[in-house]
């Protein structure tokens, strides 16, 4: 579990019939400082260990990267899914093959061109 540190941390108590707000004086500090660190860390290592496509450089994609040919930029609108995941030659090539939509399989009504301005 994740706690924000930074966040005061207010109990409210009510105290002869009016409610206070008592800000609690590191006492959830303590409780919850003996656990051990967040197991994402772990998960992280356990990550590096794994031989998963060690020819491949760490890149990060483009997010504007067509999603079929990693090569041109996205710049169209599958309809009417809404996806804009492909480059409009290969939005363009999946519907006249009548393959659907590659991120949700809906069927493509038809390709929306986008201009960027
Ligand atoms: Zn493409
Ligand atoms: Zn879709």
């Amino acid at each position: 579990m994740y706690v924000d540190h930074t966040l005061e941390m207010w109990m409210f108590f009510d105290v002869y019939g009016s409610t206070q707000a008592i800000r609690t004086c590191g006492i959830v500090d303590t409780v919850i400082s003996p656990t051990p660190p967040p197991p994402s860390i772990e998960r992280q290592l356990a990550r590096l260990e794994l031989p998963s496509e060690p020819s491949e450089p760490v890149v990060l994609h483009d997010p504007d990267e067509c999603k079929v040919c990693m090569e041109r930029r996205v710049d169209c609108v599958l309809t009417p899914c809404g996806h804009v995941v492909l480059c409009y030659e290969c939005a363009f090539e999946i519907k006249t093959n009548g393959q659907n939509c590659p991120i949700c399989r809906s069927q493509i009504g038809f390709v929306t061109k986008m201009y960027r301005a």
